[in-house]
């Protein structure tokens, strides 16, 4: 398959399964912190048990 159009899987650590997974619906998100930096995080579920999980996108390297 050539799907060009689906979006790179997004990995975040689920607290719940205590383990690193493919965030579904992951979405970009900016989050406004101190002295007014935005950051950039990704939020999305676990596909195994539903729980919310979050990334900071932080360091750009
Ligand atoms: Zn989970």
């Amino acid at each position: 398959m050539a799907d060009a159009t689906k979006p790179e899987p997004v990995t975040g650590y689920c607290v719940k399964c205590k383990t690193k997974r493919e965030m579904k619906d992951a979405k970009e998100v900016t989050m406004k912190g101190k002295g007014g930096k935005t950051r950039m995080a990704m939020t999305g579920t676990c596909p195994v048990c539903g729980t919310k999980m979050f990334r900071i996108m932080g360091n750009k390297k």
